[in-house]
């Protein structure tokens, strides 16, 4: 293990030099950080607002291998933490707020103050579920009580049950069919009178039995008894007619913003904000700046997929460094 003296720190100045930044803390930073502090790369991991990234804000995780009773979200961050730190990683509070990939050296400034000079960046600031805001949906969603983004992590909990899912893309129209495998009745709330999603995707959740479509019908509030979900009270905007559906679970499909701002002036994204990396591998079109995890991804979206390419992240910036000595 490397102490802090032998790393990448030039004292004499006070831009810190560093062989390998990341910057997110969450599956994907924690994984990067693993393989790159083995692989001598000394990395430095800034953690940014929700240290240890989305799966804080959640109870069950029973998808993540190697835990087969499960393991709650914190729980297997703080393991991810200290599986990195076990190899020398070094983890630091701080918001990189500015970056600048204009030259070899990429410079990066923590909390508008501090800056950086590295070599090779990683880029694992993941991505945030939009939420419709009403106050009862975000009162549910932080009692862990029956409001979820995530189909595919949750919609187990609700076997056999009623659920409801707000959206009309794609996404939302992947997520119902999911749902409509475990769940005895999937209603599906469309705000307007027509999907955005694609016609073979609206075509495949019209044709499945178990899922009922209400077109522009708007959610006004979460039901529950104050724990946990019991329903949901929507509004008929033709009709004007408002009405309460059963459920338990109440699932919003309207997308997700990548954290990506920042980077923009810079990296390649797409037209909704996700970074654009060469494919088969994490390289982004800066030489020496990866990505992995959530920030990349608007398919797959899961803790696993996001450690899979914070490793591939890591990889390729050990290899992109072994290149040019
Ligand atoms: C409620 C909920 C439940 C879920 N349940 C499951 C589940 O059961 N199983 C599963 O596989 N997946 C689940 N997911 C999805 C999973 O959480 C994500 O796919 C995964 O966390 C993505 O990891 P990531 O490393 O890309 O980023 P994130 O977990 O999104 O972490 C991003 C990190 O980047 C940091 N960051 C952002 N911007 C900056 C910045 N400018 N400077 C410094 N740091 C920054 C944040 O502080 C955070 O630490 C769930 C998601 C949610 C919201």
């Amino acid at each position: 293990m490397h102490s802090l003296t032998e790393s990448y720190i030039n004292m004499s100045t006070t831009i810190e030099k560093v062989k390998c930044l990341i910057i997110g803390s969450g599956p994907a930073g924690y994984t990067a950080a693993i393989y790159a502090s083995r692989a001598n790369m000394f990395p430095v991991l800034y953690q940014g607002s929700q240290p240890g990234g989305q799966l804080t804000t959640t109870n069950e995780v029973e998808n993540w291998p190697g835990n087969p009773e499960g393991i709650t979200g914190p729980e297997m961050m703080v393991n991810l933490q200290a599986q990195a730190q076990r190899f020398g990683a070094d983890i630091r509070d701080g918001w990189v707020s500015k970056v600048d990939f204009s030259g070899p050296i990429h410079k990066v400034w923590v909390n508008d103050e501090k800056e950086i000079h590295c070599e090779t960046v990683i880029i694992s600031t993941g991505a945030s579920a939009k939420y419709l805001g009403l106050p009862s949906e975000q009162h549910y969603l932080q009692m862990g009580g029956g409001v979820s983004a995530c189909a595919i992590c949750d919609g187990f909990f609700y076997r056999n049950q009623e659920v409801v899912i707000v959206g009309a893309g794609d996404s939302a129209c992947e997520e119902a069919h999911y749902l409509s495998k475990l769940c005895k009745k999937v209603t599906m709330l469309v705000r307007t009178e027509n999907f955005r999603a694609s016609k073979i995707m609206e075509e495949r959740v019209r044709k499945t039995e178990n899922i009922e479509i209400m077109l522009n019908t708007e959610t006004v509030e979460v039901l529950g008894d104050d724990q946990v979900v019991t329903g949901v009270k929507v509004l008929n905007k033709s009709t004007d007619q408002e009405q309460s559906i059963p459920a338990t679970g109440f699932f919003v499909a309207i997308g997700h913003k990548p954290n990506t701002d920042i980077f923009k002036e810079y990296i390649d994204l797409d037209e909704t904000g996700y970074i654009k990396s060469i494919p088969g591998t994490s390289k982004t079109n800066v030489k020496g700046v990866f990505v992995g995890g959530d920030a990349a991804d608007h398919v797959y979206r899961q803790a696993i997929t996001a450690a899979g390419t914070g490793c591939m992240a890591a990889l390729d910036a050990e290899r992109y460094l072994a290149s040019l000595e």
